[in-house]
């Protein structure tokens, strides 16, 4: 994984700015040597410890005495406006992938879409020339919205996978985890090669009953619920108040009680003793697809609680644009 600061360290060099500093949890060992880095060149620096957990989750700089946020990790979502300087530092991670994907040949069905996340999307195009080699057609959705790169998914966003949906097959997922995967399987109904190019180690992932069996366990037990606590997150990329408020309205007419509840880090301990039947989370919607298992009452989405309202029939994705 690269983690060269220097246009980084630059950039807050030519705007005179006193940064903050946002590390993924992974690079919380280096903080020493990355402030050290800013330092070095004269330039103030703190580092942010409450967290970062996309580019959805940046922190005002402004709040801890600094001027500009230097966040790590993830590329920027071109449609989230902050009104504070950040430069976004992308952790790109070289490993070939050629190689991986040659071992997985025989599994791919032509054509397929492309897709992964920040780390490997700068060598999807290397990957599609690779397999038009090998005579296999493969296709990169363009990015829109939150999405910065053409082929890159998010675990709230798969628009690249939709874009190119009605011309391939099947997609080729190269990244680590199910959950991205899972996900491009759930939105678009169509199969997902999921390789790991570390390991080399592949599976298609399809559209999934046990997933979905959960998932009406949950809205099951919800739909017994009198009183729902919908949970905001005031994390600039994740915050839907107004959505919040419609789904408030819409349970009440419903006859069924429910308070928003404003909160930075949605987790299971803020909520334990809070003495509501279910949560509906209207922020990152992996909190209630990666995480329902830690919390002490069903988790749901935006559009599982829709479900539980009645007003939508079948299980959806919850997508952020
Ligand atoms: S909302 Fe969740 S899935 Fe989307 S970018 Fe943020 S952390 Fe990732």
């Amino acid at each position: 994984m690269r983690l060269n600061l220097s246009d980084a360290v630059k950039w807050a060099s030519d705007g005179g700015y006193r940064v903050l500093i946002q590390v993924p949890d992974a690079l919380i060992p280096k903080v020493r040597e990355i402030a050290g880095e800013f330092e070095r060149n004269g330039i103030e620096a703190k580092i942010w410890m409450g967290g970062n957990f996309g580019a959805c989750d940046t922190f005002d700089p402004r709040i801890a005495g600094c001027d500009a946020l230097i966040h790590i990790g993830h590329a920027e979502m071109p449609n989230l406006k902050l009104n504070y300087p950040v430069y976004f530092h992308e952790l790109r991670d070289d490993i070939d992938l050629t190689g991986p994907v040659d071992e997985a040949l025989n599994e791919i069905e032509a054509p397929v879409g492309l897709l992964s996340t920040v780390q490997h999307v700068h060598k999807l195009h290397e990957v599609q020339r690779f397999l038009k080699d090998k005579g296999i057609e493969a296709l990169l959705g363009s990015p829109t919205g939150r999405v910065k790169y053409s082929g890159q998914v998010l675990g709230c966003n798969f628009s690249p996978a939709l874009m190119v949906k009605s011309k391939v097959n099947m997609y080729l997922y190269i990244g680590t985890g199910r959950f991205h995967p899972l996900g491009v399987a759930m939105v678009t109904g169509k199969k997902v090669l999921a390789l790991d190019p570390h390991t080399g180690r592949h599976e298609v992932i399809e559209k999934g009953d046990r997933f979905l069996r959960v998932r009406y366990g949950l809205i099951a037990k919800a739909m017994d619920g009198e009183s729902f606590a919908i949970l905001v997150s005031i994390k600039p990329g994740q915050e839907r108040r107004d959505i919040a408020l419609e789904l408030k309205n819409k349970a009440e007419e419903k006859g069924k009680n429910a308070d928003i509840l404003v909160m930075d880090r949605i987790s299971p301990d803020a909520l334990l003793g809070s003495g509501y039947d279910a949560y509906v989370s209207t922020a990152c919607p992996r909190i209630a697809l990666d995480d329902y298992m830690n919390y002490d009452r069903p988790i749901l989405t935006v559009r599982e609680f829709e479900t539980v309202l009645g007003i939508r029939k079948e299980w959806a994705m919850d997508c952020l644009l």
